[in-house]
């Protein structure tokens, strides 16, 4: 009998996390003749119950386990560290506030013992729950990312996927500090099959993204997947350089066929700023590019684990 792990971050979530374990055990039930279930979860530093939650459950049910890091390490070091813990032949990762409807599991699992596919992923074909100004940035994200990177991006696309052990491994193998799921399950390929779906609602407790968190996020998946920028950069720069050129042949020719100094403060005041501001514009990329560089050459690690179910007693 095949076993599945389920990967599960979890911050601050004492109000989903008790319901997302009952709705799973229907899963777990409807499922019993054709497979065995683990739970990975781990709890991202929480700061709330969910760890005296963990505990209980894992105490009740052996097929749960769980990791508690030492601090708030960030959703992807969760599905790192669950991933890296995993032991299930195929590997689901999912979200605790039952955004993924779990009942799709089932239709991942058939897919991949029946057909060609090596990783099930659902994708939502509407943005329910989330304010407009989110949805609005998101689309254009996709968007642009698409544009600068190679790797694709699938608009819409969750955290919500069960794959095989072969591209487990594979994902493993990727071991950067700045870490970018989907562009982590893009880049190592294999075949995708895409189930789309309604999204939903959180069930309990609210999203742990506001704006700026999300910004930063989204710069962090264009860098760690693209290096576009830097290259646009130098075209903006050669491009200056060739107006710049025309500009200095004109007032010569100016000066000298007409005989006209030329006047205007004012609009040299503006270049100059116009011109500053894109120099410190790209030095901005570069330095974007750097700090990524620098934090990778520390080779810090991405988690840090305090507690596993094997320290209860
Ligand atoms: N999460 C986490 N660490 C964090 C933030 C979020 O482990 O620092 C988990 C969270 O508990 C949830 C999942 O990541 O299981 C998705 O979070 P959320 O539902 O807030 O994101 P959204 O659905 O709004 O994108
Ligand atoms: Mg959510």
């Amino acid at each position: 009998m095949k076993k599945i792990s389920i990967v599960v971050p979890c911050y601050n979530e004492e109000e989903s996390l008790p319901i997302f374990y009952e709705e799973m055990q229907k899963i777990v039930q409807e499922m019993h003749k054709e497979a065995k279930f683990e739970f990975v979860f781990v709890n991202d530093g929480s700061k709330d119950k969910t760890l005296e939650i963990l505990r209980d459950l894992a105490k009740k049910d052996k097929s749960v386990r769980y990791l508690s890091f030492s601090r708030n390490f960030g959703k992807e070091a969760g599905i790192y560290a669950g991933l890296k813990n995993a032991t299930g032949d195929y590997i689901a990762t999912m979200d605790v506030d039952l955004q993924d409807p779990p009942s799709l599991l089932i239709e991942m699992f058939h897919t991949l013992e029946s057909e060609d596919y090596d990783c099930c992923a659902a994708k939502s074909t509407s943005r329910n729950g989330y304010s407009f100004l989110r949805k609005t940035f998101t689309k254009w994200f996709y968007k642009i990312i698409n544009k600068l990177s190679k790797v694709e991006m699938v608009d819409g696309a969750r955290d919500f996927r069960l794959f095989t052990r072969q591209m487990l491994d594979a994902i493993l193998e990727m071991e950067e500090y700045n870490r970018y799921s989907k562009g982590i399950f893009s880049f190592v390929g294999f075949n995708t099959k895409w189930i789309e779906y309604e999204n939903t609602e959180r069930v309990a407790g609210t999203t742990k993204w506001n704006f700026w968190k999300l910004f930063i996020y989204a710069i962090d998946g264009i860098t760690a997947f693209s290096t576009t920028p830097l290259t646009v950069s130098v075209f903006v720069g050669i491009l200056f350089c060739l107006i710049a050129f025309i500009m200095v042949i004109v007032v010569i020719v100016k000066t000298l066929v007409f005989g006209d100094p030329v006047s205007g403060w004012p609009s040299l005041a503006c270049i100059i700023l116009f011109v500053s501001g894109i120099q410190l514009f790209c030095m901005g990329i570069m330095g974007l590019y750097l700090s990524k560089t620098y934090l990778e050459t520390k080779k810090r690690p991405i988690y840090i684990v305090k507690e596993t179910e094997k320290d209860l007693k």
